[in-house]
């Protein structure tokens, strides 16, 4: 899981109060997601829906945490068809399941672990030479 620093930087941008995400979350989504996350689906995240994974009419927020890329086709099977199952874990893993009861997940290549990195080494300290007192 990514760390959540809490820094516009590396930090999820914050949740709106509206139905459509604001301009940070659009750029982190694409950013984390690449494509549409439906299992299968390549549809670059350029063309894509911010899809609520929990409907905004149910109650679902529009944040980050509940917010996927999905292409066209997979938001309109997501929102209209029956029997399908979508579910955004915290870390981002989207688990789709069919109306058969068939599971697939998708992970977002975007979103690394960021605590398994190593720490970076720190400066140099410049090499300060040692002065001799003067002999008198
Ligand atoms: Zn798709």
């Amino acid at each position: 899981m990514a760390a959540d620093c809490g820094c516009s930087l590396l930090g999820r941008p914050a949740s709106v109060a509206g139905h459509d995400p604001s301009a940070a979350q659009e750029r982190f989504l694409r950013l984390r997601d690449r494509t549409c996350r439906h299992p299968g689906c390549g549809q670059p995240a350029g063309r894509i829906d911010a899809d609520h994974v929990v409907p905004y009419d149910c109650g679902g927020r529009t944040a980050c945490e509940n917010l996927c890329c999905l292409c066209r086709t997979h938001h309109r099977l997501k929102t209209f068809a029956r029997g399908w199952r979508f579910a955004l874990l915290p870390d981002g893993t989207l688990q789709v399941t069919t109306p058969s009861g068939v599971t697939r997940t998708t992970r977002p290549p975007g979103l690394r672990d960021l605590t398994a990195q190593p720490a970076l080494p720190g400066p140099r300290r410049a090499e300060v030479p040692t002065v001799e007192p003067p002999p008198f």
